[in-house]
Order: structure tokens, then C-alpha cells, then sequence
């Protein structure tokens, strides 16, 4: 068994894998609002024991921990950076941590690594060596796949595509650049052009909509308008797309990968917004490019931390553990 521990923000989910069945075989959340510093460690060790006892599993058949957190991590050292500003894991030892409560040795990823890795192993990336993951949230997820491997960079800070630049003016970034992709691309940026499309266009059917609802109108509010081919709702989102595309279309001719994948939450729109983000590449990119990219959705969801972690622990486990490798271990890496 490999336990795979998801931490975000507000919750941390426990999955249990059978690397024998290769499926997760358990599932379990715990609330870890108010909790700072090693007491975050603690109360999940607290739960795993309790949880344990609940689906009647011996402690010690579990082999090795896979753990996602959010924000910048430095995956050898075990050290969370920054944890999104949460838990006050500013420069946080969670590897040294965890291992101090838990016997099993723990293997450290962050959120936009694992969903690259789970795109990878078992998603959309399954079979391609060469990709990159956007990921659209309240923020704007990296990850760039070379030869199978997600790729670091030298400082351990690779694959933010959400910072840096003059991409738009839309949006202030919350990093404190004002221009960052991020403002505009996120979820969040993407509905605050809606708002503006709204104002420039009142008769429009995203406005009338707007006049049914009484907060700012959210992209699952208007999903239908796009989905059904609605011909502003479009417009509204290709626009929207802009600074995406652009961004996009330079690292496709710096990287050549052989796709880009679309996950977060917008990528719920399906192959509408695909065809959105196309029209704008095609714009931006030249075809002999653009023909040789497959651009495509994402295929975990909100199973991606968990799978990237578990992928995390299995690929440290063989690693660390070269000279007696478990057999099924090694099998489920190749599945
Ligand atoms: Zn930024």
C-alpha cells in the first residue's frame, strides 16, 4: 500500500493505493483549516492512525507516503517554500516532519508538479514525452514535461507560467506584478473580462444573463451560452483566451512539445474552449507549429494532487529503494 496525501488550502485528502491492483482502494478528507506549522503534520498522522483502525489496515503494510502541498516546495531537501502563504510553512522541514511521526519515508511534490506527473502516468500526457500542463484556477499552474520527467529548473522554481511579463492589462496578478498571465488567464481573470464584455456589449445574451443573477456571473453560470455556440458568449471568450494563447504560442516555439493540455476548473467547458484557445494560437502561431501540437483537455481533475503524489512516492520508493525492488511497485510505474 501507498499512502498519497493531497494538502490544500482549506482540506488535506488521504488516498490508499493497492499498487498489487493498481487502484486507490480507500479515500478520506480531514478539515485543516486554523492548523499551523508541525501541528498540520501531527493532526494528519492523528487522522492515518484513526483511519487506519476505521478500514482495519495495518500501519505497516503501508510502504511509503506520497505528499502534495501547494505553492513553491524544494522536493530534496523535503522543505515547503511558501505552502501559498498557508500554515506558516514559510521554509517549513515537512520531509523531516512527517517522518518524525510517521515510520514510512515520505516523498515531496507540490500541486502543480503532481498534476503534470498525474497527466503523465495516468491522464492525458499518458504516452507523450514531451508536453506542457496549464493549469486555469483561482491562479494559473505550470508543467513542462521533457523526456518523460517534469522538468525543475535550477533553483527547483520551474513551470510557474502564471508569473512574469507584459502579457495583459486586464488584471492585477496578486504576486505583485500587475501584468503577470495569471491575472487575465485565471478562472478568476477570465470571468473579470466577462464583466467587461458585459459593460461594452449590453445587449448581448452574457448581459442579459448578468441581469438574472446578482453577483458577477461565473464561468459554470455561463457555460451553456458558450457551449451552445452562443455568438458573443464566443467572442467574450476568445478575447478572454488572448493572453493565454500568447503565452502559449511562445513556450510551444521554445519548448516544441508534442501537446499542450488544459486543466482547472474552466476546463469543465470542454472542447468549446479548446476551439477557443486554437482560434487565438492560430492567430500567434505559425501553422507549420501549431499542425505538429496537439492541444487537448485534461483527464484527472480533482484526482490530480493525488495521483501526482502517489506517482511521487512510487517513483521515490523504486529509487531509494533500488537494490530490493518490489515487483508490483515497479509494474504499477509502467501502467
Ligand atoms: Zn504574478
Amino acid at each position: 500500500m501507498i499512502l498519497a496525501i493531497d494538502l490544500g488550502g482549506r482540506s488535506a485528502k488521504f488516498a490508499m493505493y493497492s499498487e498489487r491492483e493498481d487502484k486507490i482502494v480507500h479515500r478520506s478528507v480531514m478539515d485543516t483549516r486554523g492548523l499551523m506549522g508541525q501541528d498540520v503534520i501531527e493532526k494528519m498522522h492523528d487522522h492515518f492512525v484513526k483511519w487506519c483502525y476505521e478500514i482495519e489496515l495495518k500501519r505497516t503494510e503501508v510502504k511509503a507516503i506520497g505528499f502534495a502541498c501547494v505553492g513553491p516546495i524544494d522536493p530534496e531537501e523535503g522543505v515547503s517554500i511558501n505552502a501559498g502563504g498557508k500554515f506558516g510553512w514559510d521554509y517549513f522541514p515537512a520531509k523531516k516532519t512527517f517522518e518524525s511521526y510517521f515510520s514510512q519515508p515520505m516523498y515531496m511534490t507540490n500541486d502543480a508538479r503532481a498534476a503534470a506527473i498525474a497527466e503523465l502516468w495516468k491522464g492525458a500526457g499518458k504516452g507523450l514525452s514531451e508536453f506542457l500542463l496549464y493549469t486555469l484556477g483561482t491562479g494559473v499552474g505550470g508543467g513542462i514535461v521533457i523526456g518523460e520527467k517534469i522538468y525543475s529548473g535550477a533553483h527547483n522554481l520551474a513551470n510557474e507560467f502564471g508569473h512574469g511579463g507584459f502579457i495583459q492589462d486586464r488584471k492585477a496578478c496578486g504576486c505583485g506584478i500587475a501584468t503577470c498571465l495569471e491575472g487575465g488567464a485565471s478562472a478568476t481573470g477570465i470571468e473579470a473580462y466577462v464583466q467587461t464584455y458585459i459593460k461594452e456589449n449590453p445587449n448581448s445574451s452574457l448581459a442579459k444573463l448578468q441581469k438574472t443573477i446578482d453577483h458577477p456571473i461565473e464561468i459554470k453560470e455561463f457555460a451553456h451560452l458558450f457551449q451552445s455556440g452562443d455568438k458573443g458568449t464566443v467572442e467574450a471568450m476568445r478575447e478572454a483566451l488572448k493572453p493565454l494563447a500568447s503565452h502559449m504560442s511562445v513556450v510551444i516555439y521554445a519548448l516544441d512539445p508534442q501537446a499542450v493540455i488544459i486543466g482547472g476548473g474552466p476546463s469543465a467547458l470542454g472542447e468549446c474552449l479548446i476551439d477557443a484557445i486554437k482560434y487565438n494560437l492560430a492567430k500567434c502561431t505559425n501553422k507549420f507549429m501549431l499542425d505538429l501540437v496537439d492541444v487537448k483537455l485534461a483527464k484527472m481533475g480533482n484526482d490530480a494532487g493525488i495521483y501526482g503524489a502517489l506517482y511521487t512516492a512510487l517513483r521515490g520508493y523504486v529509487d531509494d529503494v533500488t537494490r530490493s525492488v518490489d515487483p508490483d511497485i515497479k509494474e504499477a510505474i509502467k501502467k
